[in-house]
């Protein structure tokens, strides 16, 4: 996998696990939130509607005196072995449902209590809570007595087991009211919360319910908002950060890709990538750029070693093939050549002639002038065999004072022409080696090619016969063998 596909899965998965566990951390702490603030709503409810009632209680508790035309109700009670003692409770009636508790005025035991329907409405304008109130259907014989039970239940819902009596608001009879303590009840849009209150009669029985209702959908709102935003920041943040670290990232790794692309350049020997490097201004001062400095520097040292080992080996193939001294190609090259230009004669029936010429008391002039003297003379002679000769003819020094010329396309007697024509070129140049002038000459043996002859080295050792004979003669001349027939 390349580094680059690396770096971006890397980065995707560590970013969404993040994301990921984000998310469900903010919903866990926005549910909590939520929570409490549920409960916190409930127990205002509750408390509020207690409150309301406990006022009520606490009036009625210090009445002086039978309540006439007013607020509270009255009615005699059967005295009971309580003596008039009781707890508040609710009290049911054709026509309405009171609480209150029992009260002794005079003789007599009375329940003296309020409409719970003006509390409901005093709560409902503080707090915008809907109520609904309803009895259990098995309890009502037991607290209406039977000949008030038809009116009782005149102009009120059945609903299963339960009797309806009245409600605030149509929609409470949607709601599911059978509910214990309090319950969130509605969807995504709507939502509402139901508190319980129970309905005791004097028994201390629970005979109905008060279900007390407020639409909570601004909690759930605010929650969600809050949330939606808080993700929508960190989508943000993450987007950003995402940006800027792929930046530097990509950065990198173009870098990289840039430094391998270059050493492969340089595995190729292909120099040429040292140029694009230079021109590649880095900003970063990073390890990066202190690696492609390195790989630069690298690289330009191998670059000059390999110019270096090119001129060296360039040195190497000319020495090879060429004596140092005169320039002149050596042995090796000459019989090279010369071979091949015997195969072309022998094959074409063309001629060619091999001139060898040696240096005539070469000792001497070593032995008077000395040794750098001889090598100009050397020298001197390869100038003048450079200048007097074809483009086709190949001159070569065979090895101390001893030169040959191979000629190609030439017979015994145009060669013979060349042979003096070097002879006298010499012996008329002047030679001034620190202020003397040397006279040096030369002899030569010549030899052509004829049928038979197989090979160079046959037609060398003719021309050296040559060459000897001319020794013999007096030096200073050039003779050619002759073909004993
Ligand atoms: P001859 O006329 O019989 O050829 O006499 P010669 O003295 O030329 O012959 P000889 O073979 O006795 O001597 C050749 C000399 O050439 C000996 C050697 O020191 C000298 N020589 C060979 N190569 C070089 C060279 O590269 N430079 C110099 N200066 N002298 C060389
Ligand atoms: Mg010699
Ligand atoms: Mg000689």
């Amino acid at each position: 996998m390349s580094i680059k596909r690396q770096v971006l899965f890397s980065f995707l998965s560590s970013l969404t696990i993040t994301f990921i566990i984000s998310v469900f951390v903010l919903y866990a702490v926005f549910s909590r939130t939520t929570e409490s603030r549920v409960i916190e709503t409930y127990n205002l409810i509750y408390e509020s509607y207690k409150k309301l009632l406990k006022r009520e209680e606490e009036i009625i508790k210090f009445l002086p005196s039978i309540p006439e035309n007013g607020k509270y109700v009255y009615f005699k009670v059967e005295d009971d072995k309580k003596g008039c003692l009781s707890n508040s409770y609710y009290r049911l009636a054709v026509s309405n449902t009171y609480y209150g508790l029992n009260k002794q005025f005079s003789e007599s035991c009375y329940f003296v209590g309020v409409s719970v329907y003006e509390v409901l409405s005093a709560l409902r304008e503080f707090l915008s809570v809907d109520w609904i109130v309803y009895y259990q259907r098995d309890f009502i014989s037991d607290v209406i007595p039977v000949n008030e039970l038809d009116m009782f239940m005149k102009d009120k819902m059945v609903v299963s087991d339960k009797v309806i009596d009245r409600f605030s608001n149509n929609d409470m009879l949607a709601l599911p009211i059978d509910i214990r303590g309090y319950s969130v009840y509605g969807g995504l849009t709507r939502r509402y919360i139901l508190v319980e209150a129970p309905i005791v009669d004097n028994r201390g029985l629970s005979i109905g319910k008060i279900v007390l209702s407020k639409e909570i959908s601004y909690i759930y709102k605010e929650t969600y908002i809050t949330l939606i935003t808080l993700v929508i920041y960190s989508i943000l943040i993450y987007l950003f950060a995402s940006y800027l670290l792929f930046r530097v990232a990509s950065n990198l790794i173009e870098r990289v890709i840039l430094l391998k692309n270059i050493t492969l350049a340089i595995e190729k020997r292909d120099f040429s990538v040292l140029q694009k490097i230079e021109k590649l201004r880095d900003r970063w001062k990073d390890e990066v750029e202190e690696l492609k400095q390195s790989v630069y520097s690298m690289a330009s040292n191998l670059r000059d070693a390999f110019d270096e080992l090119e001129i060296k080996n360039k040195e190497l193939e000319k020495l090879a093939y060429y004596d140092p001294l005169t320039n002149l190609p050596n042995r090796r090259f000459f019989f090279d050549h010369a071979n091949l230009v015997l195969e072309n004669s022998k094959r074409y029936k063309i001629p060619m002639s091999i001139l060898i010429i040696d240096l005539d008391h070469f000792k001497v002039i070593n032995d008077t002038y000395g040794h750098e003297a001889g090598d100009i003379v050397l020298k001197s002679f390869a100038d003048i065999l450079r200048k007097n000769i074809r483009q086709s003819d190949l001159p070569a020094r065979l090895g101390g004072e001893e030169f040959a010329l191979l000629m190609p396309n030439t017979d015994l007697e145009q060669a013979k022409i060349v042979g003096e024509r070097l002879r006298n070129e010499l012996e008329n140049s002047r030679i001034v080696y620190q202020g003397q002038e040397i006279r040096a000459t030369v002899s030569g043996g010549i030899a052509s090619y004829v049928d038979g002859v197989e090979s160079i080295d046959e037609l060398l050792r003719r021309s050296d016969e040559a060459l000897y004979r001319a020794k013999e003669m007096g030096r200073n001349r050039i003779e050619v063998y002759e073909v004993r027939k």
